[in-house]
């Protein structure tokens, strides 16, 4: 029996450092593909969604055909004309029609979210979050991103867009984020701040090459590094505590890659997470299951389901 046209979705996840390409059948994976984004900001403008497709293209299996893209971005996105507006960190990606031109290119339907929403779809749907009613999921990467699903509902403004909640204030701190505030959450506890302090407690090994038992062995030595992963762990509840008193989630997924450290900075967490009797919180904060996949499966389902911010 020939499956020639196996009908697979596909999904981009775009961050500030990497972009990753999927491709799934049902909700398993087929084929993925990690370039660093700046690749393709070395690109003139116009030959940036002719790459994406090509890339896309290329890891097709040859029984399979793509039905729909989902793209998942960091930072805000016009729903309305399907434009992301990230000259932030995702400048390569912004301010030009790139769905537009992806659609005409695939002739597929094309949909896109904010990636930190689309990274909760993913663990809602086959990850940490599943059967969730209210999940929180926040992402400690680049940037910090939130997302809040509601019995699978992104939670959005009056107005339809994504709430930034990785953008609060939470310290007295001056120095002045791009968000336009001071003492921001994502300025203080995103992986970018906890991999800048290590550098110097570490100085001869890279973010890729740290992993929790090496850290764990190292803190039990240096007290330094374990008093940084105790500050993290109050930095990164200084914003959670106020998202898990508004929001009151079921579950709360960390994901990213600050995340998988947890087991390091969990007592500093739980630490800024305490508060007096009546107002205590009881988090049940997990980390994500699915890794750097979640932000693509879950681009990659944006089609399918029935509330995107924007479908194509
Ligand atoms: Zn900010």
């Amino acid at each position: 029996m020939s499956d020639k046209h196996r009908p697979l979705r596909a999904g981009i996840d775009m961050g500030g450092t990497g972009t990753r390409l999927i491709l799934i059948d049902g909700l398993q994976e087929v084929a993925a593909l990690t370039l660093p984004t700046a690749d393709f900001a070395a690109l003139p403008q116009q030959q940036r969604s002719v790459a994406l497709v090509a890339y896309l293209r290329q890891i097709c299996p040859v029984d399979g055909h793509i039905i729909s893209l989902g793209i998942g971005a960091s930072g805000p996105v016009n729903n309305k004309h399907g434009v992301i507006e990230n000259g932030d960190t995702l400048a390569c990606f912004s301010h030009f029609p790139l769905l537009e031109e992806m659609r005409q290119q695939l002739q597929v339907p094309v949909s896109i979210d904010n990636d930190a929403v689309t990274a909760a779809l993913g663990e809602l749907h086959a990850g940490a979050g599943t059967g969730s009613s209210r999940m929180l999921m926040v992402t400690l990467g680049t940037g910090i991103g939130v997302a809040m699903l509601d019995k699978g509902k992104p939670l959005r403004t009056h107005d339809g867009r994504h709430p930034e909640a990785g953008h609060i204030p939470v310290s007295g701190d001056s120095d002045r984020c791009y968000c336009g505030i001071t003492g921001c959450w994502e300025m203080s506890a995103s992986r970018s701040w906890l991999q800048q302090a290590l550098k110097p407690l570490l100085p001869d090994l890279e973010w890729q090459q740290l992993s929790v038992e090496l850290l764990l062995e190292k803190s039990e030595q240096n007290s330094q590094l374990a008093e940084l992963f105790r500050q993290y762990g109050e930095r990164v509840g200084r914003g959670l505590s106020t998202l898990l008193t508004l929001y009151g989630p079921e579950i709360t997924v960390l994901s990213g890659s600050a995340a998988g450290l947890l087991p390091l900075f969990h007592s500093g967490l739980q630490h800024a997470l305490q508060r007096a009797g009546g107002y205590a919180l009881h988090p049940n904060i997990v980390t994500s299951s699915l890794g750097d996949s979640a932000g693509s499966l879950g681009a990659a389902l944006l089609p399918t389901l029935g509330e995107p911010a924007m479908h194509y």
